[in-house]
């Protein structure tokens, strides 16, 4: 009986670890590990000791540590929740151990008798020494504790520690001779200092006992050291690649006519800064050029960035090509066809409207008109480079706050260029592409997840702008706000109320958004008070909107939706609830929305006390600084680069070991050692780029 008994169980292991090995495959693959150098490269979050065993009476409190102790009761215990509660002695000590959920097989597996080697932290429960879900394995006594520090490493749910150190294990295998194959030059090795491949990545898996603890933990090791630049340097290669694919691709030459771009410079009722200036003759010298341009114009709320995508768009028009402006929202793009028209239309130009909200007939119209060429300048939400939409003869399309739009938006509106092309002569060009952002790129961001766009920068805001004047508040003073309120459109001025982001649900801050516009309309009887949020209709929005611009709305309660864009001069105090919640550069952006005339403006941050030490120190930020550079480099300190992203977020390879910002003289030789590598060893460069990014490269396309 036993036998066959064994063998049924044998072939049911097997086969169960069989499709668990699968299953195991696929849950990797998921999170990006497939080939063996992706395993290889898959390195180690943190380690822990288990080099060493601590007694008991020696542990310290909350610090992690290993024991070893043998079983001498355990139980299943309701106190209240049913819970394991295993007791262990080592010598003369006790410790317990609890397991609030742990299998039938467990409770057999930590019989009375039985030795563990436990990892864990140590605290004091209700008996003494105890450890919660400690980490174990059974050992008998003398067994010896590993060499080397134990490595733990991201995974997902349902592939243990276990299962993926094996995997890594095997795939190190795989690689030994490969990684022995550094794809380093040896003077750029030489010249940073830099340790060898093969070591650097076997010493971080399975660090020697004697590799101090706190360099791996920080990252300050000279294996990292390596690590961390040869992931930089894949970035700068992948970023200079599509760069030099880019500039293979031709595109129309849109050269300097001084026809339409002259006479809108001067029916302008300013001049150009001189920033603006500058930013306009670079991309007008990108736009003459026989390939597609592909620059980021930034610069911050209020600088001046339409019109000089204004001068972008009849520079095409100039030269026969069709122009399209795109925003993200439909109030952005509404206010930029009125202003643009407003300035383009008498000179004889044709701007078309085109949103998802048009009715049907002017819909089709719109599509007709750009379709026959008779639009010029085509205005609009991303119902632009839908399907259906087809351009005659485009040549610049310019994406307004372009970290709102996503990859496949961007992609999308490449497609455009193609199929115009088609039409026109049989060559393939792509549109020239002008993006814009308010969200400052710091100078670390913009060479690395950026390093493959151009980049021009509006530093100086038009003249005759009075600075805004920033107030942090407790909540506990709303009163006051509302008395502020009250006196600002009593004088005829304007109010935002801007209400706070709630992360996790739409929906409650859907609710929160329509209790405070009830809560101040209730409040201040004598104030006309208005409501606009993301759920609402895209014509209730502009209905809305221009109510405010208007002036039959003298506050705009409102969620985060009015961040992008919206200009209305006579505005001048801005309300923003549970500050402390809220993205700096996102504050920023909001605070621009006023300040935009010639009065005083103010904005006030009410936060909810008490305050945090890193909401403090965020709020202390927004409030000392106006300057968007500043703010954004902050951001990008306290909270990664996440924000910035936005349409790049998949473009971009992102980085896992390298800190931009801590990292900066690395990130600097990665990007020199790229140009080289890519002008004296392009083989090398290949094949540092299939190890890092393998499969992954075909998103750098976007
Ligand atoms: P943003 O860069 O945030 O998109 P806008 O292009 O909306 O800023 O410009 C903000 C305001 O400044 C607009 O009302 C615009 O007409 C005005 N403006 C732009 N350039 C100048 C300038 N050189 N002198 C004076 N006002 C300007
Ligand atoms: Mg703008």
């Amino acid at each position: 009986m036993p036998r066959p008994a064994r063998k049924k169980n044998a072939a049911t292991s097997a086969s169960t670890a069989a499709s668990g090995a699968s299953g195991i495959a696929q849950k990797l693959a998921k999170i990006g590990l497939r080939a063996d150098w992706d395993f290889a490269l898959h390195l180690p979050i943190r380690y822990e000791d288990e080099t060493r065993i601590t007694r008991v009476r020696d542990a310290r409190l909350g610090e992690p540590c290993q024991l070893e102790a043998e079983i001498t009761h355990n139980e299943i215990a309701y106190r209240p929740r049913r819970q394991l509660v295993v007791q262990a002695r080592d010598g003369e000590d006790v410790v317990y151990l609890r397991f609030l959920n742990f299998y039938g097989s467990q409770v057999k597996q930590l019989a009375v008798g039985r030795r563990l080697r436990l990892f864990g932290e140590v605290r004091q429960g209700f008996f003494g020494a105890e450890m919660v879900h400690p980490r174990y394995h059974l050992v008998s006594e003398g067994d010896p504790v590993p060499e080397a520090l134990t490595p733990v490493y991201s995974t997902t749910a349902g592939v243990g520690q276990f299962a993926l150190r094996r995997k890594i294990d095997l795939a190190l295998g795989n690689l030994r001779s490969q990684l022995e194959d550094d794809a380093l030059p040896g003077q750029i090795r030489d010249r940073l200092k830099l340790d060898a491949f093969s070591g650097s990545v076997l010493t971080l898996h399975r660090p020697p006992p004697n590799v101090p603890l706190a360099s791996l933990a920080e990252r300050t090791h000279p294996a990292w050291r390596r690590i961390k630049f040869d992931e930089l340097l894949a970035q700068q290669l992948a970023m200079k690649k599509a760069r030099a694919a880019r500039d293979a691709k031709s595109a129309p030459r849109l050269t300097t006519k001084n026809k339409l771009t002259e006479a809108l410079k001067k029916s302008l009722p300013f001049g150009l800064t001189g920033a603006q200036q500058r930013a306009w003759q670079e991309i007008a010298a990108d736009l003459a050029a026989p390939h597609p341009m592909q620059r980021l114009l930034q610069g911050d709320v209020g600088s001046g960035k339409t019109v000089v995508s204004a001068l972008a768009a009849t520079q095409a028009i100039d030269n026969g090509y069709q122009a399209a402006i795109m925003a993200p929202t439909e109030i952005l793009a509404e206010q930029h066809f009125r202003k643009l028209s407003a300035l383009l239309a008498p000179l004889g130009v044709n701007v078309t409207w085109l949103t998802g909200s048009l009715k049907a007939k002017e819909k089709r119209e719109a599509i007709e008109a750009i379709a026959s060429g008779e639009t010029q300048l085509a205005i609009g939400t991303h119902a632009l480079f839908q399907e259906g939409v087809t351009f005659a003869k485009l040549g610049l399309a310019v994406i307004d706050e372009q970290h709102r739009f996503g990859v496949g938006q961007r992609l999308a509106l490449r497609e455009k260029g193609e199929k115009t092309a088609g039409r026109d002569g049989g060559s393939t060009h792509e549109p020239h592409q002008l993006m814009m952002s308010a969200t400052p790129i710091p100078r670390t961001l913009s060479m690395s997840y950026f390093a493959d766009l151009d980049v021009s920068v509006i530093d100086e805001l038009p003249p005759g702008r009075t600075p805004i004047v920033t107030k942090l508040l407790a909540d506990s003073r709303r009163d006051e706000v509302l008395a502020r309120i009250r006196a600002a459109c009593q004088e005829g001025a304007q109010a935002y109320w801007v209400c706070p982001l709630i992360e996790e649900s739409e929906t409650l801050q859907l609710k929160t958004a329509v209790e405070t516009f009830e809560t101040l309309t209730a409040a201040l009887p004598d104030v006309k008070v208005g409501l606009v949020h993301g759920r609402m209709k895209p014509s209730e929005k502009n209905e809305v909107m221009s109510r405010f611009v208007g002036n039959e709305i003298q506050l705009l309660v409102a969620t985060t939706v009015i961040e992008v864009g919206v200009d209305v001069p006579n505005a001048t105090l801005m309300v923003i609830e549970h500050a402390e919640r809220m993205g700096l550069s996102q504050m920023h952006q909001l605070r621009g929305r006023v300040g935009r005339g010639a009065k005083q403006s103010t904005c006030v941050l009410l936060y909810q006390s008490p305050l945090g030490e890193m909401a403090r120190a965020r709020l202390k930020v927004i409030y000392e600084s106006t300057d968007g550079f500043e703010i954004a480099r902050e951001d990008l300190r306290l909270r990664g680069p996440g924000e910035h992203l936005g349409a790049r977020q998949s473009g971009a390879p992102l980085l896992r070991f390298a800190d931009i910002e801590r990292d900066i003289d690395l990130l600097e030789a990665a990007r020199d050692a790229a140009a080289w590598m890519l002008k004296h060893e392009v083989g090398l460069a290949e094949k540092h780029l299939t190890r890092w990014l393998g499969s992954r490269q075909h998103y750098l396309k976007a």
